[in-house]
């Protein structure tokens, strides 16, 4: 079966690798087709084309968009144009409300007695900054391991320093992607069950479902087939790479049916 990756990150975002070492990875791997989704940024996307070509590589432009309703309800945009003004609006909103929820963080951990400098976690993000990054600085203090250790203990959902998700509406995600020309995708659906609405995500234009994600096991990729095909929903696959300090999947690439890669071929090239 053919391997693609329509799900990666790099430095842009909270990616632990550069676009060089992405590639490379990707290349032995032996990835046939991928997209670079960093989150609300697309500052690699044309050095991400150009090694493509190096590496003989399909290429898709893509990014991953944080929408409001749930700290996991992301969606991934594919093939738009990168000019679009509505698209790069949304983009700039997102970042500057990301920047706003790291700083909230920082400041609760500061008044949790948690040592850390706000300068310290924005100098690590080379595009838009995370609370991966703020992980990574409490990961530096040996405050955890991995970073899905920081997020457990000092991040996620009840925690001390938890800010709730600040970005887009899903409908203005999806309105942006499908304004700019692009194909639109929930990602990792499996990880937001509870968001799940896909009859109105539908009749708002969603293009397609991420159903070869590495947590999803093979019930969750029947239903998510199934609901594919009620709702006549491309399919697609993404290993949602990291680089090896994110504590997810270190190997990239999904293995995908012919037909599902011959269809994706199909619309993006
Ligand atoms: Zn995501
Ligand atoms: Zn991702």
């Amino acid at each position: 079966m053919p391997i693609i990756d329509l799900h990666s990150h790099s430095r842009y975002s909270d990616g632990a690798v550069s676009i060089a070492e992405l590639f490379y990875t990707y290349n032995k791997a032996g990835v046939e087709m991928m997209s670079l989704t960093d989150h609300d940024c697309i500052l690699g996307l044309e050095e991400a084309r150009t090694k493509a070509q190096k590496y003989n590589m399909l290429f898709v432009n893509g990014v991953e968009i944080s929408t409001s309703d749930h700290d996991n309800l992301h969606f991934v945009g594919y093939n738009f144009d990168p000019q679009n003004p509505a698209l790069l609006k949304l983009l700039e909103n997102n970042a500057a409300l990301r920047l706003e929820r790291v700083k909230k963080t920082i400041k609760l951990l500061q008044e949790n007695k948690i040592k850390i400098r706000e300068d310290e976690v924005l100098q690590i993000a080379k595009g838009v900054s995370s609370r991966a990054h703020v992980a990574d600085c409490l990961r530096r203090r040996r405050l955890g391991y991995m970073r899905s250790d920081i997020f457990k203990k000092y991040l996620g959902k009840g925690c001390m320093a938890y800010v709730p998700p600040m970005a887009a509406t899903v409908k203005e995600t999806i309105d942006t992607i499908k304004q700019a020309g692009g194909k639109c995708f929930i990602a990792h659906p499996g990880l937001v069950k509870e968001c799940w609405d896909f009859e109105k995500w539908a009749s708002w234009g969603l293009d397609g479902i991420e159903v070869y994600y590495p947590s999803h096991r093979e019930a969750m990729r029947e239903e998510l087939l199934q609901i594919a095909k009620k709702y006549n929903l491309l399919v697609s696959g993404g290993s949602d790479f990291h680089g090896n300090i994110a504590g997810r999947v270190l190997v990239p690439g999904r293995e995908v049916p012919q037909e599902v890669y011959d269809k994706l071929y199909s619309i993006f090239f």
